[in-house]
This record gives C-alpha cells, structure tokens and sequence, in this order.
C-alpha cells in the first residue's frame, strides 16, 4: 500500500486512542491497538511497519462504528467478534462468555495432568462441562494432539460457535458437542473433566462492570444465590462420568476456594492442587 491522501494507520489509531482516552478507558493505547489490528487484520507489528499505509474509508467508517460501540461500554473483542485464547482465535456469540486470560490458567494447570494421563491410557478423553466458545476444550486438543473432547452446553447456539471454533482451529475431528444442562445428555466416562462455570452470586451482577454484565450471558455468569449451584450441580454426579484414575479442574472466583473444596469434598472428592491467577487470586481448583 501507499501513502495516501486520506488517512493512514498511524493515523487512525491515533484517533481510537484519543476516542478512548476522551472516555476514561483504562488502556487506550491498547485497546486502540486491537481494534484497529482486528479491522485490518495487522498484528501489533505490523500496525508499526505499516504506520504509514493509506486506509480505506470503508474501514475508518467502521473503526468510527466501533468506537461508539466501545464507548457504550462493549468489549473490543465482542465488537471484533473474535478473540484469541491460548494462540487459538475463536469466534463470540451472544450465548458465549468471552474467554479471559485468566481461564488460560485452568488450562496451563490441566495439561500436565493430560500428558501424565496420555502416557498412561493413550487416548486422553476430556470432557468441558458449559463449553461456551468451546476455549478450555480445545486449547487442551491443541496441545494434546492424541486427545479428544466433547463440549456441553445449555446453549445450542453456544455450541454451533464452539463447533466453528473447533473446525477453524483444525480440531474438528476430535471435538463433539452435546447439547444439555450439566450432565444431562453425558452418556461416557472422562479422563478429565474441565468447567469455567457461572460462580457469581445472582445478587452481585448488577454491581459488574457493564462491560461484564450487559454482554456476557448472565447464564455463563450466575451461580444462584451463594454463586455455588454450578459446583454442586457438578460435584453432585461428576464421579460418575469419570474413569477411576481421572480427575477434575474448576475455575473459581477469587473468594471461593474454601466453599469450592468443601462442595467437592463433601462429594467424596480430594483437592490435588489450588493454582492463584496473574492478580495473587485463587482462580483453579484440581480434585
Ligand atoms: N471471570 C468472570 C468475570 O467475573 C466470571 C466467569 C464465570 O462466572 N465463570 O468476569
């Protein structure tokens, strides 16, 4: 591309990044930088050694669509439609919670469970309870080319996103998806079981932040009343899905860890490992 009369990528990020920091966001530079990278498809590379190409003014109309959107207080990934999750790019739907970079976390403490289990049975069967985009599940494929794994959800459309994710992703053939609440439609036994399940208490998503609370699916986000109906709905019948060796990882909120082991205790479970998030918080759960 050539420099053009019009505007230019350092220029057009430069205007999301006044937008942005007009409006008080935490990180504009950032997310100024994501935006316009996802509008035209540039890593944050590429948006420095292409600085000064000319952008077309279709794309300036729709990086001015979206900043509205993100001053409305929607997340640059759900404008974006996409996000990555341990270096997978997957595809958000309304019905999904857009994976967090906290959740990579489950993820990094589960797989060496898998390949010590891999070197064991062989094929490893993983089974992610509330898929949503299908993340957890298939970050573990990914790294675990002999695995397999079947995604549940109560949302069916929860579920054609996380089959997109798979089949973008090249993980199609070892992914399924089961539609259904908890275990309701799970007919097989695991070797592991993985959830990020909804875990806050009702009474406290209205005080989330609304980028939270007006766009990720209060159903991937409400756990009743004390916000532990999800693990105790898991706990309840989890032994039963999974093999005598296998084993379980949750993701808990910050203040859960006691109330969390003690549902999974009292269901005959033993914790293994308690894993902290970037912020010093209790954030995994092993049984
Ligand atoms: N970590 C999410 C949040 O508070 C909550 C996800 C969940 O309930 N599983 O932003």
């Amino acid at each position: 591309m050539s420099r053009g009369q019009g505007s230019t990528v350092a220029g057009l990020l430069q205007e999301v990044r006044a937008r942005f920091a007009e409006a008080d966001l935490d990180d504009p530079a950032t997310e100024a930088r994501i935006l316009v990278g996802g509008l035209l498809h540039l890593s944050s590379t590429e948006l420095v050694t292409c600085s000064s190409d000319a952008v077309q003014p279709a794309v300036v109309e729709q990086a001015r669509t979206a900043i509205g959107r993100r001053l409305n207080h929607e997340p640059v990934h759900r404008i974006l439609g996409e996000r990555e999750f341990y270096g997978l790019p997957l595809r958000l739907s309304p019905a999904t919670l857009e994976p967090r970079p906290d959740t990579e976390i489950l993820v990094d403490t589960i797989l060496p469970h898998v390949r010590r289990l891999e070197s064991e049975v062989g094929n490893v069967h993983i089974l992610d309870i509330g898929t949503g985009t299908g993340a957890i599940c298939l970050a573990l494929l990914h790294e675990c080319p002999q695995a397999t794994g079947v995604g549940s959800d109560i949302s069916s459309e929860a579920l054609e996103t996380a089959r997109g994710n798979a089949e973008r992703n090249g993980l199609a053939a070892r992914f399924t998806t089961v539609h259904g609440s908890w275990f309701e439609a799970i007919h097989e036994r695991f070797h592991v079981i993985v959830s990020n399940p909804p875990y806050i208490a009702s009474s406290v998503i209205s005080t989330l932040a609304p980028e939270v609370k007006d766009f990720d699916p209060p159903a991937a986000l409400d756990g009743g009343l004390d916000g532990l109906d999800a693990y105790r709905a898991i706990a309840k019948d989890a032994a039963r899905f999974l093999h005598p060796n296998g084993m379980l990882g949750v993701e808990i909120g910050y203040d859960q860890r006691e109330t969390v082991t003690s549902v999974f205790e009292g269901a005959g479970f033993l914790l293994l490992e308690a894993v902290r998030d970037y912020g010093q918080n209790d954030r995994v759960l092993v049984f």
